[in-house]
Formats: C-alpha cells, structure tokens, sequence
C-alpha cells in the first residue's frame, strides 16, 4: 500500500518509515498538520497514519478535512496511551481506528494489514441497498438521501455491510470489533457505540430514533428491516 506517515516525532517517524518500508509498503512522511491536510488529498494514497499532536494543525483536524475530501480512505489514528478523549475525538473525525502508543512493532502492521484486506475484500458488484427513504451503495461508500449526497467512512461502510448480510439477527458490539474493525483485544466496545452514533447523524431520518441501525437492548445493533 501507498502510505502516508503523519509523525513529528523523528524518532518514531524513521522506525513507522523502516517498519512499513520493510513490510513491503511505499511510504511518504509528514510532519506537521498542515502539510499532512494538504498531502493527504493525494489520491494516491491508500492509507494516512495519523498523529494526533502535531504542530501547525492537529491530527483531530487533519482528519476532518482529509476525510471530507476522500470519505473512504482509511484512516490510523496514533494516540497516546490513556486518553481516552482523543480517541472519540479521532472517531468522530471520521478515523477508523487507532492504536495506542506506545505500540509494539506487530500490532501495527496488524492493523495495517487488516485495513489493506478490507480494501481488498470489498466486491466488485455494486451493493445496492434501500432503506428508510435512503439509499446506499456500499461499495463507493457513499448514500443518498433526497437529493443529499452522504459520504461514508470506510468503517461506517463495514458496519452497514455487516449488519445487512446478517439481518435476520442482532449483531454484538464484541461481533462488530472483532469483524469490522479486526480489533485487539484492548479495544473498548465504546468504540462501537461512538462510531454507531456519528453514523446514525449522517444516514437517519431522525437520529434520536433510529430506523435504519436499531439498537437491540442487551445485544448490541441490528439492521432495521429484517
Ligand atoms: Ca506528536
């Protein structure tokens, strides 16, 4: 994959370079906000690993603007260990996932892989789906409601997928980190719930009571229409 490295930090900056050159990767470096919002439109791009604390522009910001310019690119966000906010901060910004540092060698080009076969695995048929008065398609992560274009995260895609091809069932959120985010096992299933929620804002005729991801007490989601 084409990846682009957001990373001030010299240090960390060559060993992400090294990691992910040796794994087989192209890779291009950033070091500040602001050139890594500019960088970031490139469409070369198949991923951006993202720092959070950068200077010139954070990473919370950096996010925003590369995800409204190219909703489906996936997007790693790096945060430091415990804070908790920044990473429903990044989700909400429209990353995918993230990964916490300090983070071990393997668990990085894990994740990195998990994000490249999910590139990988969506189908070449268009998915089609109507529903509630909106209609997606799943495989350029875009749906449309009236004559409103919604653009989707490639993780929000992977929930609407998710749920649709098992909708005669409730779906767990442990269902949900284990199959569309390929979570680790620290991963918190909060995680779900701020992804579940920025997701129903965009797709939902009326987020406060949702019809197309209904949520199913004591289990998790469900795809509204079975
Ligand atoms: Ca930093």
């Amino acid at each position: 994959m084409n990846i682009l490295i957001v990373e001030d930090e010299p240090v960390l900056r060559e060993g992400l370079t090294d990691l992910l050159s040796n794994a087989g990767h192209q890779v291009e470096l950033a070091g500040d906000g602001l050139t890594a919002a500019q960088r970031g439109l490139d469409p070369s791009f198949e991923l951006v690993l993202l720092d959070i604390m950068l200077p010139k522009l954070n990473g919370i910001e950096v996010c925003r603007r590369i995800r409204k310019a190219r909703p489906s690119l996936p997007i790693l966000m790096l945060t430091a260990m415990g804070s908790e906010e920044d990473k429903v901060r990044g989700l909400s910004a429209g990353a995918d996932d993230y990964v916490t540092k300090p983070f071990g060698a393997r668990e990085l080009l894990a994740r990195v892989d998990a994000m490249a076969r999910r590139i990988k695995s969506v189908p070449a048929e268009p998915e089609i789906i109507e529903t509630n008065g909106c209609r997606f398609d799943l495989g350029r992560c875009v749906a449309k409601r009236g004559n409103q274009i919604i653009d989707l995260t490639a993780r929000e895609t992977g929930i609407l997928r998710w749920l649709h091809q098992h909708r005669s069932r409730a779906v767990s959120r442990a269902e949900l980190l284990e199959q569309v985010w390929a979570a680790q096992p620290d991963m918190e299933t909060r995680t779900v719930d701020v992804t579940v929620a920025n997701l129903r804002h965009k797709i939902e005729r009326n987020p406060a009571t949702p019809r197309i991801i209904v949520s199913v007490k004591g289990v998790g989601y469900a795809w509204g229409e079975p």
